[in-house]
């Protein structure tokens, strides 16, 4: 992590702003500001106390380093001041950084759990209203702009497509988004059912070999999910349909495809003809289908992807991967 650099002195004149609580910082008062971080490269005052409520500056501060090293000019302070940065400034920054790691936003959960705040969704199942308040259970990014798909607590239960792919060996704080807001009692027939159906749901589907397609970009403005960058006009890009939003394909630069989420290369056998699983793929030239398919079988391989730990799947007829038989 960069270090932020700071300095410190008395304000010559009362002219500078707080970049904290946007008052002046009168003359002669003591300020710190952070070096370069206001406009055209100036420093960014801050009263001395207001400094430490802008966390979010402050986290890219090294905690570990005193105010000596970390502070410009801190040998012109005054003693009282120098001993009062001595205190403050390891406090400070360690509270920063770790209110800073506390707030790092945690994975997608599978599912999601809650009480209807209005009747205005419907669920996915039946297409009727989920009344106000009701438990309702949901898919986290299934529904359109990424939205969760919502259903009755019944219905959910249904779409053993989605159920299937979910792993229940982790906690269900994990698993479902607002768990641990639910009534106790909800949470234990969540719980049970959720373990049931999924089972009973990865037995009956078993995973479905994903929709693909290649083809040579038609314009530059697609974004390889992977590395974010875009990918140019006419080069090959490899994607999984209807995992984009609005059902498009989300695509992937060739040597990208392996960073691709596990889920999406499920149910990929090694031994699946690449012209069924790949749309578009017989108009790629020779080169190219040699490529793709070195990827996409490289997706279905055990060595292909990290495997996820979970009980029981050691045994699993999942993905017998029959190598190269003549
Ligand atoms: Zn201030
Ligand atoms: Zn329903
Ligand atoms: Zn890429």
């Amino acid at each position: 992590m960069a270090t932020a650099s700071l300095t410190a002195e008395y304000a010559k004149s009362g002219k500078a702003g707080c970049k904290g609580c946007g008052k002046s910082i009168d003359k002669g008062e003591l300020r710190i500001g952070y070096v370069g971080k206001a406009n055209f490269g100036a420093t960014a005052w801050y009263h001395y106390d207001c400094l430490w409520a802008d966390t979010d500056s402050l986290k890219s501060v090294d905690a570990s380093k005193s105010a000596k090293v970390l502070v410009q000019n801190y040998d012109s302070l005054k003693g009282e001041d120098k001993k009062k940065l001595d205190k403050d400034f390891p406090k400070f920054c360690k509270e920063a950084s770790t209110k800073a790691s506390k707030a790092e936003p945690k994975p997608k959960s599978d599912l999601a759990a809650e009480y209807a705040p209005s009747a205005k969704s419907n669920c996915k199942g039946c297409s009727k209203p989920i009344g106000k308040s009701t438990l309702r259970v949901g898919f986290p990014g299934k529904a359109n702009f990424g939205a969760t798909a919502w259903y009755h607590y019944d219905c959910v239960w249904k779409e053993s497509v989605l159920l299937a792919p979910i792993d229940t060996s982790q906690s269900l704080e994990e698993t479902v988004d607002g768990f641990e807001k639910l009534k106790n009692e909800d949470q234990t027939k969540l719980s049970s059912d959720l373990k049931k159906n999924c089972k009973a749901a990865a037995e009956k589907e078993p995973p479905l070999p994903p929709k693909m397609a290649a083809d040579y970009a038609k314009s530059d403005k697609s974004e390889c999910k992977s590395c974010a960058t875009k990918i140019a006009k006419n080069a090959l890009r490899v994607g999984f349909t209807g995992k984009a939003n609005f059902g498009a394909v989300a695509w992937y630069h060739v040597d990208c495809l392996k960073k691709c989420p596990q889920e999406y290369s499920k149910g990929i056998k090694a031994d699946t003809p690449l012209e069924e699983l790949v749309d578009g793929f017989d108009k790629l030239n020779k080169d190219d289908q040699k490529k793709v398919e070195k990827e996409v079988k490289a997706l279905a391989s055990p060595t292909g992807a990290p495997k996820r730990k979970s009980e029981g799947e050691e045994s699993a007829k999942a993905s017998p991967a029959k190598k190269g038989r003549k």
